[in-house]
């Protein structure tokens, strides 16, 4: 809706006219021969990497996005949008604070709603060990300056009057960690704002556009094989979230990734009953309300290896069993629909921001169950390695050496369920 005012006269004379004259958001262009800086993937990640190169760095020159479907199609489009930052470590709590800092400004740097709501999130605590987790996290996350609360079970009952918080429960509440900062977004606003926004910026966005092979000699990539046929480029970002191993194999490399299912599902529409994020990884659910008025439901991945975007039906019904567990009158609502996404597991549930052994190609990947929150922190960094050749201080634990130094970021308990 380039140069579009968005009155309400505006509205109605685009609608008398079916819509139809209305500018695209971002531009069609065909693909050309050759781009300076080539990213691969045009989801969030993909695009904000795009937005912040072409915003931050405009020395690099020409940029394309080649996307093999449509514009955030991927696990963007397939996630329960929880945004955050409360991870236990610092370089991880570091990143996530980083994006959750740039989330409360990202609407107007786009000037496009992105829906950003900071409603909350808690995990809850069912057992001792939980609480002492909790407790652990929260005090790391005042040292970072995150804002992070420990709440009893009172306290917890006070904030989310339907959460059954009853001693007799099979998993009764003990308390939680609560941080008010955190929230939701649209996930479609996101990647179209990005997207309009690098299009604005003189960024090339190419869908329909897979690529399936590269062109490496002398240790360095020259370019890119795609359906469209050939690019020449001499940089190359991979953000291709659960088929980054796939891009990765093209070039010879093996990355330390598993692509695993990942599903979700909404219910039927309702009254406003949960206005905030609730999250319990020892039921093993989570739940928010959308703008809409579905109950968007997920849990934990699939253990299976695969890149169908489904899901197997016991992990809905123990998902279901988890929300029914914390929230009995959920009983009784209807689920509407249920989908699934293919999502890039490390061993450290961490990501993966670093250059390869092929010059001039570089990966941002491994963001697993957890990266939708990390969309504008992620490309901001990955936007300063792919014009400096280099991963800058917040990116800099990512790399992938850490594999073979064995120093791990280990965030299995603050991801866990907990995305
Ligand atoms: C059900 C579900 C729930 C989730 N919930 C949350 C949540 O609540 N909070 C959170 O923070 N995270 C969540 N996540 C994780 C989050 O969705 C991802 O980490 C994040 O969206 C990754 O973004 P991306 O842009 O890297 O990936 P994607 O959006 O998947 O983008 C990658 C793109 O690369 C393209 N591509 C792949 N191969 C090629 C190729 N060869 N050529 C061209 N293009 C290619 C794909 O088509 C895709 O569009 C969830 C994920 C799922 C599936």
């Amino acid at each position: 809706m380039r140069g579009q005012n968005y009155s309400l006269w505006s509205l109605l004379k685009h609608g008398f006219k079916n819509h139809q004259t209305w500018e695209p958001a971002w531009e069609r262009v065909a693909l050309k021969p050759s781009y300076d800086v080539v990213i691969v993937g045009g989801g969030g990640h993909g695009l904000a990497t795009a937005y912040y190169l072409a915003k931050n760095h405009p020395q690099v020159g020409r940029i394309a996005v080649l996307e093999k479907g449509y514009l955030g199609g991927g696990n963007t489009a397939r996630n329960t949008t929880i945004v955050r930052s409360n991870y236990l470590w610092d370089e991880s709590a570091a990143i996530y604070e980083h994006s959750l800092k740039l989330w409360e400004g990202l609407t107007e740097d786009l000037n496009f709603n992105v829906m950003f709501s900071q409603r909350g999130v808690f995990n809850l605590g069912h057992t001792l060990q939980d609480m002492r987790d909790i407790e652990r996290r929260v005090n790391a996350n005042a040292l970072q300056g995150i804002d992070a609360h420990v709440l009893n079970a009172r306290e917890v009952k006070e904030k989310i009057p339907q959460l059954d918080c009853s001693r007799s429960r099979r998993y009764p509440v003990l308390g939680a960690s609560w941080q008010p900062r955190a929230g939701i977004a649209h996930h479609d606003a996101v990647a179209r704002g990005f997207a309009r926004a690098a299009s604005r910026l003189g960024v090339d966005l190419i869908e329909g556009c897979e690529v399936t092979g590269m062109d490496i000699s002398g240790g360095k990539i020259r370019g890119l094989q795609t359906n469209l046929g050939m690019v020449k480029t001499d940089r190359v970002g991979c953000v291709a979230a659960g088929h980054s191993s796939v891009l990765a194999k093209m070039a010879g490399l093996r990355m330390p990734l598993e692509s695993h299912p990942l599903q979700a599902f909404v219910s039927e529409s309702m009254q406003r009953v949960i206005d905030t994020v609730i999250m319990s990884n020892a039921v093993h659910g989570y739940l928010s309300q959308s703008d809409k008025g579905e109950l968007v439901i997920g849990a934990g991945i699939d253990s299976y290896l695969g890149y169908g975007q489904r899901g197997s039906p016991h992990v809905i019904e123990h998902t279901a069993a988890a929300i029914i567990e914390l929230f009995p009158q959920f009983s009784r609502v209807r689920m509407n629909r249920q989908w699934g996404g293919i999502v890039d597991v490390t061993p450290d549930a961490c990501p993966i921001i670093s250059k390869t052994a092929v010059q001039g190609l570089f990966f941002n990947c491994g963001w697993g169950t957890g990266g939708f929150k990390a969309t504008p922190g992620s490309g901001h960094v990955f936007a300063d390695m792919l014009a400096q050749g280099e991963p800058n201080a917040l990116a800099r634990s990512f790399t992938v050496d850490r594999f073979h130094t064995g120093h791990l970021i280990d965030e299995h308990g603050a991801a866990g369920v907990a995305h």
